[in-house]
């Protein structure tokens, strides 16, 4: 009885007497005062933190690769190959994270193997929107880096650890998470070597690379400087192990479509399949692709052996351009409007306004990237103006849109 009556007076946690504190709340077997209570849930929210930016495989169990690509449909317009291919790899890869280590089954020699992805597509097709979709639905630490700027140890530019330092920065330099991440890599092309015969010569941004990257993609502890580049070089190194990190690669692979007629070609003549000549799209060369038309173009075997997921992007036509106005949950214009709606302003645009916008994308061959730039020149005028007045409701119009268009030129787009 008289323990009791200590423990009911005391915190149990900080030992404050009942008098210094604000609320002292009883438990069966000991107190907590309000203070512990608040610390204990700072605490809690850390951990919680952390643990956020760690995978969460019992939820991503729901998701099959009908869901992903559902999911991808809500960001993404077409591409549906591509979003299969995707769906289906992520999927796998997560599955591949979920089997039970080699030293718990005996009886079963089957290792998953990593299927890191390439996307072949003219830019501004979507590649990255792919790549950054799925971290975003995955809730993993996502990284782009570009390969253009990667040399080999020792050369001026990046090394190919970089790579993992963005990774480590993003995962606020959480190791466990930043292992289980996705990283893309944009412009693999960029890294080709410049003909399919092996150069005697050095080619520092070329095979070099490639060599270096292939270390990353296979999987292996890499000791990556937590400040990236040689500036800090006293910094201690952390290891990373890149088994579990997705990598997804894009390129445009300009002229690719030429070796894949060329492969098509001398396979068709080779066998002398007429039938199979003619059902050849000769306007989609990109949808025929295979691993060998990398090869042709310069990519080394190895790294293209560890790019298992071969998939390609179509470019984008009127409709799918006028489709990614409006329809992605975070379409160029439904922004605008939210923008506006943030000063309870109604914003409308004519139909035509937006057929205009897809014209000139489409004019000054800007893709879907000019698709921002272009509605950049027709609404800054408008934004700027709005605020100060008392409007509630803006509709922009045919006219509006063709008379601030005209005033800027393809190359100010092209530039913003
Ligand atoms: P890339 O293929 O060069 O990686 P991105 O994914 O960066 O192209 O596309 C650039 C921008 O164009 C995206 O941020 C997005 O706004 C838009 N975009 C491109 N393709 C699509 C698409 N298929 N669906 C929706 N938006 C797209």
């Amino acid at each position: 009885m008289s323990t009791h009556r200590t423990l009911a007076e005391r915190c149990s946690f900080c030992g404050r007497e009942k008098k210094d504190t604000n609320m002292l709340i009883a438990g069966i077997s000991g107190n907590i005062c309000d203070i512990c209570v608040e610390q204990a849930y700072l605490i809690v929210e850390e951990e919680l933190k952390k643990k956020g930016k760690n995978l969460n495989l019992d939820s991503f169990q729901l998701m099959n690769p009908v869901e992903i690509k559902t999911f991808l449909d809500g960001y993404v317009i077409g591409q549906d190959e591509a979003k299969k291919f995707l769906a289906v790899a992520v999927y796998n890869h997560y599955k591949r994270l979920m089997q039970p280590k080699r030293s718990n089954k005996a009886d079963d020699d089957v290792e998953i193997e990593k299927s890191n992805i390439i996307l072949v597509g003219e830019t501004g097709t979507g590649k990255t929107l792919l790549a950054r979709t799925i971290a975003k639905m995955l809730h993993v630490p996502f990284t782009i880096v570009d390969a253009t700027v990667l040399t080999e140890a020792g050369y001026v530019g990046e090394d190919v650890e970089s790579i993992l330092t963005r990774l480590l920065q993003v995962a606020d330099y959480n190791v466990d998470a930043a292992e289980k991440g996705i990283v893309f890599i944009d412009e693999l092309d960029k890294i080709a070597r410049k003909s399919d015969n092996p150069s005697i010569t050095r080619d520092v941004s070329g095979e070099g690379v490639q060599q270096g990257l292939l270390k990353l993609l296979e999987g292996a502890v890499v000791n990556v400087p937590p400040q990236g580049g040689r500036k800090h070089p006293e910094q201690k190194m952390i290891p990373v192990d890149t088994r579990n990190i997705l990598f997804i690669c894009g390129g445009a692979f300009d002229g690719i479509d030429r070796k894949i007629a060329q492969r098509l070609n001398t396979r068709v003549v080779g066998y002398n399949n007429v039938k199979e000549t003619e059902q050849i799209d000769r306007n989609n060369m990109l949808q025929y692709i295979a691993p060998q038309d990398l090869k042709s173009f310069g990519l080394i075997p190895e790294i293209i052996g560890r790019l298992p997921v071969l998939t390609y992007l179509h470019p984008l036509d009127r409709s799918a351009l006028r489709n990614i106005l409006t329809q992605p949950k975070n379409a160029i214009i439904k922004q605008y409007q939210k923008l506006f709606l943030m000063d309870d302003v109604q914003l409308t645009f004519d139909e035509a306004v937006l057929d205009l916008i897809v014209d000139k994308a489409i004019e000054f061959k800007l893709g879907a990237r000019g698709l921002r730039s272009i509605c950049e020149a027709i609404m800054t005028d408008v934004m700027f103006e709005i605020p100060s007045t008392n409007e509630k409701t803006v509709n922009i119009t045919l006219d509006d849109a063709k008379e601030k268009l005209e005033k800027i030129n393809a190359n100010k787009l092209k530039a913003a």
